[in-house]
């Protein structure tokens, strides 16, 4: 039996402990370091990365800098000028508080910290070895500091394995220097990854401007400011609602675009996203999501920021009043934009005897004119030669189409009974297993566009395109870079027809980074478009765009469940009727 007598861990393990809970990827380290220059009252910080981090991370700011004398008491544990009594911690007006990050950041890398303060003339210079403090030094150098972190997990090989490939990590970074820099538009922030400038923000103050460099000019240039009412309100219960909202037109595929920012902190709360969501509700699209910045400032005592070591999650003391605050000032500001503000909601239940736009609810059931394609299908899901072939596949028996319920359902009997088809995960597995097909025989129908369209991309979406061009090539996006991070899309796949192609490319790009249930690219890129390319819950089918739907969906290898593993149709068997209605 092995010594299990209890002792305490030497000073390096338990730094290396708790430095594993504060850095916990490269994209940590970034945010710590970044964090200190805010604090530091920087007016310029770039960000330079190599190697997804791994490799290389440099800051530097010309903020107040750390005095000669301080160089090494900042890397022990602990240590903060920010917090001198317990008093503090209840109200935390800087990002840093813990006096945790230097040191952990040094306990597994290797670090060189140079700072000078403003009103010295020259400047330290102080290397930290995996948690070794080494000799200091006088350096020339300009006011302000500059760390540089290299190495990364050396001497952490498990943490190492967690890592994603250099890109992911890359791409974390970039979305963390973004946040910072729309909590910040004062402040000019500059990324650049492996050598080359990835992002930059003016710092002129302008919140648009910092819109404009993140996502695209159009996109700033459409947002609504959420103050431009009420400047001189008095603020509700001294929470205030700052920011920029999206116009509902400008609707995405997921919730990666809206950020919220509690006393200038970027956090994540599930309970704010959903009061954006509800606040958006009736305006956007069903599973669309908008662009939002939103800034919420409140007394420092309200918030908890010291309850996560990473500082990404807070908790408040009335969670129910800024979730309030936040979904009314969402809701108003969309409703005096808005002329018509519920027009895009789907009624919960469309009475069959309401006036229908093309005809009666129960046609009678004719087989589909192969000469004229349905309308309002994308082209390149109307009939083909193989949808022709009448035989059923893979147990999906043919299926009568009957009528449309909710105008989500298609209502279908078989021989077995009743058929209710989920019109939106049915088309999206028919396009899936369409594009998958077409990207494995190298064939993608895709459709030129006219005019070349400028698409700005995110470092993240950059990172995604430059990695993974073959995969979106074979999905029939014709993708060409343009330089200063945009590129030039001169053709689009040709389900895609009618939808505006910047945004599929935008919605493709994102739903690919998003992972998920996919483990291949190619599969990924395949659901992406499917979710973009295929019909809504909430859209009129005519009888025949049923009728080809069923087709269509019968034709399918997979056709019980949506590229996500949800159902695509529930049956009522025969004897299932027989039996709810008692005649058994
Ligand atoms: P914290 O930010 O929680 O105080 P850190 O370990 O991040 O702890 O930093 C320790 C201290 O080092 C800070 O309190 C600050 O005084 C000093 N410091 C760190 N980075 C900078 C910087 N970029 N400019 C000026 N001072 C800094
Ligand atoms: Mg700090």
């Amino acid at each position: 039996m092995t010594d299990v007598s209890i002792r305490l861990l030497s000073p390096e393990i338990s730094s290396m402990i708790a430095a594993g809970e504060v850095i916990e990827r490269p994209a940590s380290v970034v945010k710590e370091l970044v964090e200190n220059s805010i604090d530091a009252g920087s007016k310029r910080i770039s960000v330079e990365i190599g190697g997804g981090g791994v490799e290389s991370i440099r800051v530097v700011d010309d903020g107040r800098g750390i005095a000669f004398d301080e160089l090494e008491i900042a890397f022990q544990r602990f240590a903060t000028s920010k917090v001198a009594a317990a008093g503090d911690l209840d109200a935390i007006g800087t990002l840093g508080f813990r006096g945790e990050a230097l040191p952990s950041i040094g306990a597994v890398a290797s670090v060189t910290v140079v700072s000078r303060e403003r009103s010295e003339e020259s400047g330290g210079k102080l290397d930290v070895v995996e948690g070794v403090v080494g000799s200091k030094e006088r350096i020339g150098a300009p006011p302000g500091t500059t760390i540089s972190v290299r190495r990364l997990f050396r001497n952490v090989p498990a943490r190492r394995k967690f890592l994603r490939s250099p890109g992911a990590e890359s791409s974390r970074i970039g979305t963390l220097v973004t946040r910072c820099a729309m909590a910040y538009p004062e402040v000019a922030f500059a990324l650049s990854i492996d050598g080359r400038r990835s992002f930059s923000s003016p710092g002129s103050g302008d919140l648009r401007e910092v819109i404009a460099a993140v996502y695209r000019s159009e996109t700033a240039r459409a947002m609504i400011d959420l103050d431009a009412e009420r400047e001189d309100e008095e603020p509700v219960g001294r929470i205030r609602v700052r920011g920029m909202i999206g116009p509902p037109s400008l609707d995405r595929a997921n919730r990666s675009y809206v950020s919220f920012f509690i006393n200038r902190r970027w956090v994540q709360n599930r309970s704010l996203g959903f009061a954006v969501e509800q606040a958006y509700h009736g305006f956007m699209k069903e599973r669309r999501y908008p662009i939002a910045v939103i800034d919420v400032r409140l007394p420092l005592d309200q918030v908890d920021v010291n309850f996560h070591p990473g500082k990404a999650e807070v908790r408040f003391r009335d969670e129910g009043a800024v979730f309030g605050a936040v979904q009314r000032r969402v809701r108003e500001t969309l409703t005096l934009e808005s002329p018509v503000p519920e027009v895009a909601q789907t009624p919960v239940f469309r009475p069959h005897s309401a006036p229908a736009a093309r005809g009666p609810v129960f046609w009678p059931v004719e087989p589909p004119r192969a000469a004229e394609p349905p309308s309002g299908l994308p082209d390149d899901a109307r009939p083909g030669v193989e949808a022709s072939s009448p035989q059923p596949r893979r147990g999906l028996p043919v299926l009568r189409v009957l009528g449309q319920v909710q105008s989500a359902y298609v209502a279908a009997e078989g021989p077995d009974g009743v058929y209710l088809i989920d019109q939106h995960a049915a088309h999206e597995r028919i396009v899936f297993e369409r594009v998958r097909s077409e990207a494995g025989r190298r064939s993608p129908q895709s459709q030129s566009l006219l005019e070349p369209v400028v698409v700005e991309l995110s470092p993240g979406h950059r990172e995604m395109v430059e990695r993974h061009g073959q995969v979106i090539a074979g999905l029939g996006m014709v993708v060409e870079p343009f330089g200063d991070g945009s590129c030039l899309l001169r053709g689009v796949p040709a389900l895609l027809t009618g939808s505006d192609p910047a945004q599929a490319l935008t919605d493709v790009l994102d739903t690919m980074s998003e992972g998920g249930k996919f483990e291949s690219w190619e599969d990924r890129a395949a659901y992406s478009l499917a979710c973009h390319g295929a019909i809504r819950a909430g859209m009129t089918l005519t009888a025949d765009e049923m009728t080809e739907l069923a087709r269509q969906l019968e034709a399918c290898d997979s056709p019980h469940t949506c590229p996500h593993g949800r159902p695509t149709m529930i049956h009522l068997s025969s004897s299932r009727l027989e039996r709810e209605f008692g005649r058994t």
